[in-house]
C-alpha cells in the first residue's frame, strides 16, 4: 500500500529575529536543489509569519502559527486570531502546545473551540496532546492521551484536513524520547480515538511525534507505524539539523 506523504513541522517557539530567515533561505535552496519526499512546515513567531511566507514564496514550504484565539477578533491584547495568521501567509496553526496547556491553562475545550476558529480562518491545525511524566509514570500515558484527542478535537473536523502531533511533555526540548515501542503504542491509541470520535474518513490523517527529535533519531522515529510525520522544535531552528530531519522522511 502507498504511504501517506509525511509531514515534518518546524515549531520555532519564542526564536528568531529577521535576521533567522537566512536560515529559511538556506533551506530553500537546499530542497530546491534536492526536493523533500514529505511535506515541510515551519510555524515561526507571529512577527515572522508574513516575511517566512515571502521568503518561502514559490517553494513547497508550508508557513503555520503557534497558536491563534479562539475569537475572531475584539479586546484581546497581545492575542492573534487565525485570520489573522492566514492574512499573514500562514495555512497552518499548532493548537494546544503542551507549553500552552501548561504555561496558560489551556483545556481541550478551549483547543477544540480553536481549532473551529482555524478551520473558519481556512487554516489547517496541528492540534497537540501529550502526557507528562507524572501521568506516564504512572501507568497512564495512553489513558491520557486518549482523553485529549476525544475532547480536542471538535466534531466539525472530521473531513477537514488536520494533523495530530504526539508530543510527550517530558520529551520536549529536554533529549530524552519514548521508545519506538512507546511510540507505536501511543499513536495506535491517538488513531483508535480519532476514528471513534471522528470516523473512518480520517484514516489517513496524520499523527505526527513531537519532542526531541534530531537528525540522528528521525529515520528511526519516522519508520514507526502510524508515525506520519513529526513536529520539531530546537533542532528546526537551524537549516542543516532540519534538513537532516526532512531527509530521514
Ligand atoms: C516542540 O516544541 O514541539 C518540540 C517537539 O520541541 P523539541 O523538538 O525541541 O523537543
Amino acid at each position: 500500500m502507498k504511504q501517506p506523504v509525511k509531514l515534518i513541522a518546524g515549531n520555532w517557539k519564542m526564536n528568531g529575529l529577521g535576521a533567522s530567515l537566512a536560515e529559511v533561505e538556506a533551506l530553500c535552496a537546499a530542497l530546491q536543489s534536492q526536493p523533500a519526499a514529505c511535506r515541510v512546515a515551519l510555524c515561526p513567531p507571529s512577527t515572522l509569519v508574513e516575511r517566512m511566507a515571502r521568503t518561502t514564496a514559490g517553494s513547497p514550504i508550508e508557513i503555520g502559527g503557534q497558536d491563534c484565539r479562539a475569537e475572531t477578533h475584539g479586546a484581546f491584547t497581545g492575542d492573534i486570531s487565525a485570520a489573522m495568521l492566514k492574512d499573514a501567509g500562514a495555512i497552518l496553526v499548532i493548537l494546544g502546545h503542551s507549553e500552552r496547556r501548561q504555561g496558560y491553562g489551556e483545556s481541550d475545550l478551549l483547543v477544540s473551540a480553536k481549532a473551529e476558529a482555524a478551520f473558519a480562518a481556512g487554516l489547517a491545525p496541528i492540534v497537540c496532546v501529550g502526557e507528562t511524566l507524572e501521568q506516564r509514570e504512572a501507568g497512564r500515558a495512553v489513558e491520557i492521551v486518549r482523553s485529549q484527542v476525544m475532547a480536542s478535537l471538535p466534531l466539525a473536523i472530521a473531513g477537514r484536513a488536520f494533523a495530530v502531533a504526539y508530543e510527550p511533555v517530558w520529551a520536549i526540548g529536554t533529549g530524552l524520547t519514548p521508545t519506538l515501542e512507546q511510540i507505536e503504542e501511543v499513536h495506535r491509541a491517538v488513531r483508535a480515538a480519532m476514528i471513534e470520535r471522528l470516523g473512518l474518513g480520517i484514516a489517513a490523517t496524520p499523527i505526527l511525534y513531537g519532542g526531541s527529535v534530531k537528525p540522528d533519531n528521525a529515520a528511526e522515529i519516522l519508520a514507526v507505524p502510524e508515525v506520519g510525520g513529526a513536529l520539531v522544535g530546537g533542532a528546526s531552528l537551524k537549516a542543516p539539523d532540519f534538513l537532516g530531519i526532512i531527509r530521514g522522511a
